[in-house]
């Protein structure tokens, strides 16, 4: 992390901001990274006692959205509904919570009046400019500070977005507000109609959500500039009696082979594809083994090898699961993992060194059941321990998965709770859907009927409030 420490969290409260996609196409394991490590330091500060915050925006008017609708011949809207919804999808797949991630998820065309007046106050003081033609630029020169973010000199920079002319002041003015070209989505303004530039709606977003400022300001690497240091010339240039942001926090970006892995490289992993070649366990394991401040190697072996990892520690959790007491050694290893693995987590969200400590740990705990069996159920307490840690990055143990039950009748599809390593048929879904509808029927009989049928195929079902549970008898 970048900036001042100082004040963060110190009336309990913590409010995070992530830049989250632009709701184009879907997306890859790297823009994954962004909201798996945000999960885990959101589940990393609750379980600290802290009231987090977690907004991630969702960037849902931009030229990649109007230039692919334009490719298809449909709306933006159609685009935006469609990858977004994608994006949702790909996030339970990677195991995040959706109920539960982000805290809020604001979309940038339900911002416009906020963004709009930003605008007008940057103006008023002088901060920002319309040339008249509809578009509204960000006078660079006029805040001294610009370029502090990504440590950048005036005459290092490139010029950042545009607007939809070019007669500005200075090259690297940038546009906040741009004047629509016929036939893209616009909005009323002052300035004529039109859309806003990038930068601005992350700034009308954190000051909107998290009035107090964000603490930790997050994005990939690629974001520092020029997204992040408009930003922040943006809001400080507005209110510079506020704190916008306390500290910046960027994730390393993901290399596969020797190129970077962007969409212009063409080199795409879909996060479905990666998900059913790997397992999310493996993919949260490679993502949280590495520091998130680095850049990530991507391989197929890499991957095969933290799956193995992760099997490792769930094998140790079964082999200590029906544990009745706690030994010395039981509790003087969870005490000892507690501590490292919170000290690890303190120094900027160091996750390798928090799987060093479990692994060690759950090494010497395997070492010891190996050489004495019996002593594999007197590990209650790092059983405990092990787990509320493996939950806090996002690993579940077991891990548990839901699955869409095939529907043919009205209403929205139930699901069914199935532990992550067993791999019911389609027929056995059928089953479950099928008892399902007699249960909502009260057909009684059709659904013990049919409970007797999966029992006798080697599953066992239980019915919660929440729907059935599927496991092996
Ligand atoms: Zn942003």
């Amino acid at each position: 992390m970048t900036g001042g420490e100082v004040g963060i969290g110190q009336d309990g409260k913590i409010g995070l901001y992530v830049c989250g996609p632009t709701v184009y196409d879907h997306i890859h394991i790297g823009n994954a990274r962004a909201p798996l490590f945000w999960d885990v330091v959101a589940r990393y500060l609750r379980s600290r006692g802290y009231e987090v915050t977690l907004v991630q925006n969702i960037t849902d008017i931009d030229d990649k959205i109007i230039n692919k609708a334009n490719e298809e011949g449909v709306s933006w809207e159609e685009i935006v509904r469609r990858y977004t919804s994608s994006f949702h999808d790909r996030l339970k797949k990677l195991g995040i919570d959706t109920e539960r991630f982000p805290d809020v998820e604001p979309r940038a065309t339900e911002h416009i009046p906020e963004m709009i007046s930003l605008i007008e106050e940057l103006i008023e003081k002088g901060h920002a400019y319309a040339p008249g033609n509809g578009d509204v630029y960000y006078r660079v020169e006029s805040y001294p500070p610009y370029g502090q973010l990504s440590k950048q000199r005036p005459d290092e920079m490139r010029e950042t977005e545009r607007g939809a002319s070019g007669s500005k002041e200075n090259a690297l003015d940038f546009a906040l507000w741009k004047a629509s070209k016929p036939g893209e989505p616009s909005w009323e303004s002052p300035w004529g109609s039109g859309r806003p530039g990038w930068h601005i709606e992350c700034s009308a977003m954190v000051e909107k959500h998290l009035p107090n400022g964000a603490d930790i300001h997050g994005g990939g690497a690629d974001l520092r500039f020029p997204h992040h240091e408009n930003e922040l010339a943006q809001s400080d240039a507005a209110h510079p009696d506020r704190t916008f942001v306390r500290a910046w926090a960027h994730h390393g970006l993901i290399n596969i082979a020797s190129g970077k892995m962007a969409k212009s490289l063409g080199n795409i992993l879909d996060v479905e594809r990666a998900v059913e070649l790997h397992g999310r366990n493996a993919l949260r394991m490679w993502f949280l083994q590495g520091h998130y401040s680095q850049p990530i190697e991507y391989s197929e072996e890499i991957l095969e090898e933290k799956g193995r990892a992760y099997e490792r520690l769930r094998n140790l959790y079964t082999q200590i699961g029906d544990s009745t007491s706690s030994s010395e050694l039981s509790h003087s290893l969870a005490t000892e993992l507690e501590e490292r693995f919170d000290a690890a987590m303190r120094d900027d969200f160091d996750t390798p060194r928090a799987l060093a400590a479990v692994f060690e740990a759950a090494g010497r705990v395997g070492q010891e059941v190996s050489a004495r069996p019996a002593a594999a159920k007197e590990f209650l307490s790092f059983k405990d321990t092990l787990a509320e840690l493996l939950f806090t990055l996002g690993f579940a143990l077991p891990v548990w998965t839901e699955i869409q039950l095939p529907w043919h009748v009205d209403g929205p599809p139930p699901v069914v709770k199935v532990r992550d390593d067993l791999r019911p048929g389609e027929q056995v879904l059928e089953k479950i859907a099928r008892r399902e509808q007699a249960r909502r029927e009260k057909s009684w009989a059709v659904a013990d009927q049919l409970r007797y049928e999966l029992h006798a195929e080697g599953w066992s079902i239980e019915d919660t409030p929440k729907g059935p549970v599927l496991s092996h008898r």
